[in-house]
């Protein structure tokens, strides 16, 4: 590799450690920032602190907020009796875009996957079961990504939490398989909730 400035290089190793970003992005992203606007650079780099020191976990829906509990647990208007369970944060933004769910949410944090020794004390279970512990919601509905994953830790899910009584439904299957939640346009998203079905 070219030998570039000491600043240059650290900006480039930066850059490399984003997912999709080779060698040859991050020199064209480092040499970028190189002619953007000072303040411009100034407000990114302070937009990367704090997105790592301003935010935490929400204590009810482990949702990623700056403010706890986050604004949606807070939310009077919203249907606390309806909880619906996603894998990633992104997938809430996915949901709330749809206009169409009035309930509250429950963010896992991802999905069990035996191929990546990822196990349910691994995503936010635990957090789940404590909360339906003190106010058994009236449905559970499980949105995670129609993936083998996705699959695997809403059947698991179902498997726990039926025997304490609750309603548990699944989106329909109108997502296409292998997708992610947080890619499915509005319309889709919307009849996949419509049409969810009890398990
Ligand atoms: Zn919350």
């Amino acid at each position: 590799m070219v030998n570039f400035p000491e600043p240059i290089s650290q900006l480039i190793d930066g850059f490399m450690k984003l997912p999709g970003i080779g060698p040859k992005t991050a020199q064209r992203l480092a040499f970028h920032v190189l002619r953007m606007p000072d303040e411009d650079v100034l407000h990114l780099s302070q937009a990367l602190v704090a997105v790592k020191k301003d935010l935490r976990y929400c204590r009810i829906c482990c949702n990623i907020t700056d403010v706890d509990p986050c604004t949606l647990c807070r939310d009077e208007l919203r249907d606390h009796r309806v909880i619906c369970v996603v894998q990633d944060p992104r997938d809430v933004a996915a949901m709330e875009r749809t206009r169409e769910y009035h309930g509250v949410y429950h963010v896992l944090h991802g999905a069990i996957s035996p191929m990546e020794g990822i196990g349910p004390e691994d995503i936010r279970v635990k957090e789940l079961l404590e909360r339906m512990k003190n106010d058994l919601p009236k449905e559970l509905i499980l949105a995670t990504n129609p993936t083998v994953e996705g699959e695997a830790t809403a059947m698991f899910l179902t498997r726990l939490v039926k025997p304490l009584g609750v309603k548990v439904t699944r989106i329909a299957r109108g997502l296409p398989m292998g997708g992610d939640l947080e890619y499915a346009d509005e319309l889709t998203l919307s009849q996949a909730l419509e049409g969810r079905r009890e398990i």
